[in-house]
């Protein structure tokens, strides 16, 4: 039914897919428990030096093609794919579950006091009858333990975590088994776009793979962080021309 690929990158691996939103659709109508990872140039880097990452990255259902750096190291190999950015995907979802008959609930989870709330109150606008609860991503382990046991009683159907890269991912698949008919996505700071506390890049940015450089702009801080990308274009290349 999908036409489906999964193609390394360094030491982990992509999925490449005609249509993301519809598989994850489809993997919630049938209760099967999934998760998303969002990978772009830095997280690869990183799990080319953290084995437990590579190991996360290589194990879950579904890694999306996030960053500009992994489509442009497809496109070096001759494979051309469109890059499917983890907001836009989660936004589509939400979208699309805001339509569904049956009510589907949802959690976000991360960000600062207040911005889950925030975001959600950005999709209840947008959606109307949306079922989203949410909790921020400073809790203490106390406060950890009871929003697991509000986790496993609710049992919402997509979770949208938002507690920064990689942390979030190590999250899930600790917590997954909390709600095992869910479909987990690391969001990285999408509640914090949707909350209005960051813009996206703008669109002329989005198109031409240059997000990275709006980012800078908006958070100078990354500066090292970014660093990850030009290593990894450099890998990116060596592994062409050494092999
Ligand atoms: N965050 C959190 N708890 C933490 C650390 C971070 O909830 O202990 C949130 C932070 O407030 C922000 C998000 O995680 O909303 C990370 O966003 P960022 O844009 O940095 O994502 P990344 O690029 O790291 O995936």
């Amino acid at each position: 039914m999908f036409d489906t690929l999964e193609y390394p990158v360094l030491n982990v691996k992509v999925h490449l897919f005609d249509e993301y939103k519809q598989w994850l659709i489809n993997r919630l109508e049938n209760k099967l428990s999934t998760h998303v990872i969002t990978l772009n140039a830095e997280m690869a880097m990183l799990a080319e030096n953290q084995p437990e990452l590579a190991n996360l990255i290589n194990k879950v259902e579904l890694v999306i093609p996030d960053g500009a750096g992994i489509i442009l190291y497809l496109s070096l190999r001759g494979t051309k794919q469109q890059r499917c950015p983890g907001i836009d995907l989660a936004a589509s979802l939400l979208a699309e579950l805001g339509k569904l008959e049956k009510s589907c609930p949802i959690c976000f989870y991360g960000g600062e006091p207040g911005i889950a709330q925030q975001a959600a109150q950005f999709w209840r606008k947008k959606v109307p009858g949306i079922d989203i609860m949410t909790n921020h991503g400073y809790l203490s382990p106390e406060e950890e333990v009871q929003w697991q046991k509000t986790l496993q009683e609710k049992q919402p159907r997509l979770v949208l975590v938002a507690l920064g890269a990689p942390r979030q991912g190590f999250w899930i698949d600790n917590h997954r088994h909390l709600c095992p008919h869910a479909i987990w996505i690391g969001v990285g700071g999408s509640f914090d776009i949707w909350a209005g506390k960051k813009s996206l890049a703008p669109e002329w940015f989005r198109n031409n793979n240059l997000e990275w450089l709006y980012r800078l702009y908006q958070e100078p801080w990354r500066w090292r962080r970014m660093l990850a990308l030009p290593q990894f274009l450099w890998r990116s290349l060596s592994t062409i021309l050494y092999n």
